[in-house]
């Protein structure tokens, strides 16, 4: 076995080495993989065959990932902007100069404006533990501004947390006992592959399975049921499916007495969700909301896979929130294989002490300011506030692809009065903006931890080969940007293996090591609320919540349209535009200025997103396949081929997410996309955009 914290050990061998891994991609796989390394190089990536989720199978993209590592485009050593911002002009400097550089500024940034006016901005593009959390250990240390929420993520679980107290659910691998599967929201045969044989194992003895998304998916395709809403009008079909439940008398009258708070509200509540009014909103046959209801209620074990990507929009806590409410109103809690199966990453939460990895404990009794991840376009680009962030430090994230408003967060970037670097693997849109560039590791070269949201199995990535050029890793940068700025307390430097040991206390890290993996605990009979007891306030699930009450939003499960689709806005904007993640080889904008991914994904060597619209759509505009169209609204324009699908409704366009800006002419997906925050949770509403769709000329 290569040795954990001497990579050299697993370079210069002259026969083949095996090095287990996990893939750290922002995914719910995480899978397993076994690299092959030769004199020190790795040759050959698989995946590993005794993993328990992904069973030797890694996807099209991480099949490449040693072309990736190995890519010329990487970046392998400290780099030092010499043209405008933007430009991608710089020049090589050595680790010392670039840590000089950094810490000086760093210093004068904190003298002259306080800790405040510096951010550390970091993504999941390594969900590893040391990789996202071990440099938190440095902010805290010097009391910068914090970020709260999450682009990603955060709402679906503060949503489900609303009705039953908290944020754990059912493991989608307890899919395999159901016989109702409706899948909500997630593209499960692109996104989350490796859960696709379990459900195929569950038709094979009997479910069905039901898909409901605004977009006909792989996954809709192969779907029993495929029901299609309009965009954002999903909390209304649920409210409908209780008025059809309740109307009928088919919930479940013991379970819901036992174990639920507010029924007669609720009942009350929904009594004019009629199918016929739900119907008209969200763009369904009344039958179809009639069937899926009684189907739903009917058949036992039922569940409910959802993921992530229903939470960006504007009433997203109220969608997690509403659909929470389902399971419990037809008793689904009860059986095996029944109730609502969403990210596990909450029972892994359970055995990582966050707070023995990012010490908070460091920030003694200052209390940072806190400002929302989500709105860093506002945040750069806002004039008022006190004190301007003047000094901004970003790994693990591309938010010039990935966060929306990008035109505005663009003139953040470009300002002259911040001093921004970013700790990088290539030179992405947001690293073209740095004053300085640092060469990062891939997991392939740096040791971690990677939990988990798709499975229980935590697991552990041994580096299988020395890294490339001058990269570090996340963690290592932190250490050595703490030594360069004089700080002596001792969490900062303590090494990987200490971290991780401290990090999870009640895991043997020398058998996690060897083993590969741990399984994370869960109810042994496969019931997470098996007692039908939940932690919220009142022990039962809340079908009118009092937190959400004094939060000031509705306590009962309600529908609103997005404040976006307001009339006035349709009017100038009459498209609404989703921004789906689509592509087998890209993993959000990973991989996609790589010209074998992008050829393999868009068809040509032209590269670029494009526009999905329906056929009728584009006739009504004198649009056809290939036509280029301008897409505008007030936060941005984009230049785009069209492409013509039967996968959309009248009226909804689709840009795939992802690209890269200097992949084509113009902005990127999110030039467009609305930055407005979520209810609650600290999410965004990237999919409540409205554009205009026009020919260019
Ligand atoms: S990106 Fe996802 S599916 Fe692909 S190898 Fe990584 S964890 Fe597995």
């Amino acid at each position: 076995m290569a040795s954990i914290l001497d990579s050299a050990d697993t370079t210069g061998r002259d026969s083949p080495t095996i090095v287990h891994g996990t893939c750290h991609h922002d995914c719910p796989d995480s899978c397993g993989w076994i690299a092959t390394v030769e004199n020190g190089v790795a040759v050959k990536l698989r995946g590993d065959p005794d993993h328990p989720f992904s069973k030797g199978e890694l996807c099209p993209k991480v099949n490449h990932f040693i072309d990736r590592t190995y890519s010329d485009s990487r970046v392998t050593t400290p780099l030092r902007r010499i043209g405008p911002k933007g430009s991608g002009e710089f020049e090589q400097i050595s680790w010392a100069t670039a840590l000089a550089e950094i810490a000086s500024q760093l210093q004068s940034v904190i003298e002259t404006h306080r800790a405040e006016a510096v951010l550390p901005f970091s993504g999941a593009g390594n969900q590893s533990l040391l990789a996202m959390g071990f440099p938190y250990r440095l902010w805290n240390a010097l009391g910068v501004t914090r970020l709260q929420g999450s682009l990603c993520g955060a709402v679906a679980g503060a949503g489900v947390a609303m009705t039953n107290g908290t944020k754990l659910a059912l493991d989608p691998e307890e899919l395999a006992h159901s016989k109702l599967i409706i899948i909500w929201g997630s593209n499960t045969r692109l996104t989350n592959r490796h859960l696709w044989p379990t459900i195929e194992a569950a038709r094979t003895a009997g479910a069905r399975i039901i898909v409901i998304d605004p977009i006909r998916t792989i996954t809709a395709d192969e779907a029993d049921r495929f029901i299609q809403p309009l965009p954002g009008t999903d909390v209304a079909l649920m409210l409908a499916m209780m008025h059809v439940i309740i109307r009928d008398g088919l919930q479940d009258h013991e379970w819901v007495e036992a174990h639920t708070l507010g029924f007669d509200e609720l009942s009350a509540h929904v009594a004019d969700w009629t199918p016929s009014r739900a119907a008209t909103i969200c763009g369904l046959a009344e039958d179809e909301i009639v069937a899926l209801a009684r189907e739903y209620a009917t058949t036992r074990p039922a569940a409910i896979r959802t993921l992530i990507g229903a939470e960006h929009r504007e009433h997203g806590g109220m969608f997690f929130r509403t659909l929470a409410c389902l399971p419990a109103l037809v008793g689904a809690w009860r059986d095996r294989g029944g109730g609502l199966a969403r990210s596990v990453g909450s029972w892994t939460d359970l055995v990582i002490n966050h707070d023995a990895l990012t010490r908070p404990d460091l920030l003694g009794n200052r209390e940072p300011r806190v400002l929302d991840e989500v709105r860093l376009a506002d945040i750069l680009t806002n004039s008022g506030l006190r004190p301007s962030v003047h000094a901004l430090f970003i790994w693990g994230t591309n938010p010039m692809v990935s966060v929306p408003n990008t035109e505005l967060l663009r003139k953040g970037f470009e300002r002259t009065d911040l001093f921004t670097v970013v700790h990088e693997q290539f030179l992405t849109d947001t690293a073209r903006y740095a004053d300085i560039v640092l060469p990062a590791t891939t997991q392939l070269e740096s040791v971690d931890v990677t939990p988990a949201w798709g499975h229980l199995n935590l697991g552990w990535n041994e580096a299988a080969i020395a890294p490339v050029g001058e990269s570090i890793s996340n963690a290592e940068f932190h250490r050595r940007l703490a030594r360069a700025l004089g700080l002596i307390e001792p969490a900062l430097f303590e090494d990987d293996l200490t971290v991780l040991t401290s990090s999870l206390p009640s895991i043997d890290i020398d058998q996690l090591r060897a083993e590969h993996r741990v399984r994370v605990p869960y109810p042994e009979d496969g019931r997470p609320f098996g007692d039908g007891v939940f932690p919220t306030a009142s022990g039962r699930v809340e079908f009118v919540s009092e937190e959400l009450r004094a939060l000031g939003q509705p306590a009962l499960p309600t529908y609103e349209a997005p404040t976006e689709y307001a009339p006035e806005q349709l009017k100038r904007f009459p498209f609404r535009l989703l921004t789906p993640k689509q592509h087998a080889r890209f993993l959000n904008s990973s991989y996609s200025h790589l010209p074998k991914h992008q050829r393999a994904e868009h068809g040509s060597d032209e590269g670029g997103p494009y526009l999905e619209m329906v056929a009728a759509d584009a006739t009504a505009l004198d649009l056809f396949e290939g036509a280029m169209v301008k897409v505008s609204n007030d936060r941005g324009e984009v230049t785009l081929r069209v492409r013509v699908t039967e996968r959309l409704r009248r009226g909804v366009v689709a840009i795939p997410w992802g690209w890269w800006g200097d992949s084509h002419e113009g902005g990127v997906a999110n030039s467009l996309t609305s930055d407005r925050l979520t209810d609650w949770g600290g999410g965004v509403a990237y999919s409540d955009t409205l554009v205009l769709v026009s020919p260019a000329l």
